[in-house]
């Protein structure tokens, strides 16, 4: 039997060399630490310190607005310098909780001891996962206990760790499978608890056959568990393709992976999850690759969520050139940035420093009829027809053409020789018509 996969996508340059190799580094951050109140789909938190107030590593600084929220969490021991609007990473100004970090690192009581999570009820470690602020970190930052409170668990049947890591240049999970795996068995465990009639699966591209390999070796006598080999193609991590590679099923806009009985969830998030059951820790700091051939030396890091872009780029050497453009997260899915003063949130899975050569800035020329934007999609769609309701701001057009299942992924801007900015365009169509839905 072949690797699995789905139709479509596309090959870019991966760049992952440029960082795979690279042990996880601790960056320990000099400078005062920023939490946006807003780092989660959903509600934002609210603040439960001011100016003047003293806080604890693990101590909760911030509220869940909901169900769907998450709370916040400190990473430092200090002060509370301010609560105020400061500008986050997609370029807007946020509310958020700024702390000046003492160096000493006191810890709230009771942080970091063994739990045995075998003892613990479903309910208890759902609240777990809640209370410990835990989001999806591979970009989507969909608060986990929602995504682990369907309403039928017992029709749950696949629990999948997403491992394929398919966005070009990002080695963030890639590591954490080659120097923790344990820890992503471990979760995956936990999760598979909570579903009585679900299989787990760690899905990996096979450009990853060492962390094939250790998964496998680690997994061989765990009945509820299986390694899923997946072709290297992008998107393949994206969650519908994922879900199509290792299941058969298909998942549209109107459904979530749990109608097609899946749970996913990526490495690091899984990783989270265990920190937070099995070791009394919640969420205060993730992997960040920094990468790019802006970049002098570039790294793996694990980073104190709050510490400021700048840091992390400088911990990696600092730029060896003039970046051409500089971007949170990888270059197909990731938010091209305008400063780097900004504190890394839950979300923030790389840093990639492009150079010019790296950057093909060229104007957009008409459409040449090929079909190849066709061919990419994953979601069976027709850009070039959508392009064309996109420029007449046609969003009933646009909607008949089953625009709004555009999953986003580039792979049609990416293919097009006519440079079109088609995933661009799409984008904002979408958003226009959510926009006059809710009108
Ligand atoms: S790939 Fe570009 S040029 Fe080719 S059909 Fe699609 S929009 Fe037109
Ligand atoms: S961005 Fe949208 S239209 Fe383009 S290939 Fe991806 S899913 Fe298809």
């Amino acid at each position: 039997m072949g690797l699995a996969t789905f139709k479509g996508g596309i090959h870019p340059y991966e760049g992952k060399e440029l960082s795979e190799n690279q042990p996880i580094e601790v960056l320990v951050p000099k400078g005062e630490m920023v939490y946006p109140l807003s780092q989660h789909i959903g509600a934002p938190a609210t603040a439960l310190v001011k100016k003047g107030d003293q806080v604890l590593v693990g101590q909760r600084i911030g509220e869940p607005g909901g169900f769907v929220s998450a709370p916040v969490i400190s990473a430092v021991s200090g002060t509370v310098k301010a609560v105020e609007k400061r500008r986050v990473v997609n370029g807007t100004m946020a509310d958020c909780i700024v702390i000046e970090n003492d160096g000493s690192y006191t810890k709230v009581e009771g942080l970091g001891e063994d739990r045995d999570a075998t003892k613990l009820s479903k309910k208890e470690i759902i609240d777990i996962v809640k209370d410990a602020g835990i989001v999806g970190l591979g970009g989507a930052g969909f608060p986990t206990h929602v995504k682990l409170s369907p309403k039928e668990p017992e029709k749950i049947e696949y629990v999948i760790v997403n491992g394929a890591e398919c966005e070009p240049y990002l080695t963030s999970d890639y590591r954490v499978m080659m120097e923790e795996p344990e820890k992503v068995v471990a979760g995956l465990k936990v999760m598979l608890q909570l579903f009585d009639n679900a299989k787990g699966v760690i899905a990996i591209e096979n450009n990853k056959p060492e962390a094939i390999k250790k998964m496998k070796e680690l997994v061989k006598d765990e009945p509820r568990i299986e390694v899923c080999e997946l072709l290297t193609k992008y998107p393949q991590g994206g969650e519908r393709t994922l879900i199509y590679a290792v299941t058969g099923r298909k998942v549209n806009s109107s459904m979530l992976p749990a109608d097609a009985g899946c749970i996913v969830d990526n490495v690091d998030t899984v990783c989270a999850i265990y920190m937070a059951v099995c070791k009394t820790t919640p969420l205060m700091r993730r992997i960040v690759t920094v990468t790019g051939d802006a970049i002098a030396n570039p790294k793996n890091f694990s980073v104190l969520l709050g510490t400021n872009y700048q840091e992390v780029i400088e911990a990696a050497g600092g730029f060896k050139q003039d970046p051409e453009k500089v971007i949170s997260g990888g270059p197909m899915m990731g938010m091209a940035m305008f400063t780097l003063d900004v504190p890394v949130a839950k979300t923030s899975s790389a840093i990639t420093c492009l150079t010019k050569d790296q950057v093909a800035e060229m104007e957009p020329t008409a459409c040449i009829r090929c079909g190849r934007c066709v061919s990419v999609c994953p979601e069976n769609l027709v850009p070039q027809k959508m392009m064309k309701a996109a420029m007449k701001h046609d969003l009933e057009q646009f909607k008949k053409l089953n625009g709004m299942e555009c999953v986003e992924c580039g792979c049609c801007s990416w293919i097009c020789p006519a440079r079109k900015q088609l995933t661009q365009a799409f984008k904002e169509m979408r958003v226009a018509v959510r926009n006059s839905a809710r009108k």
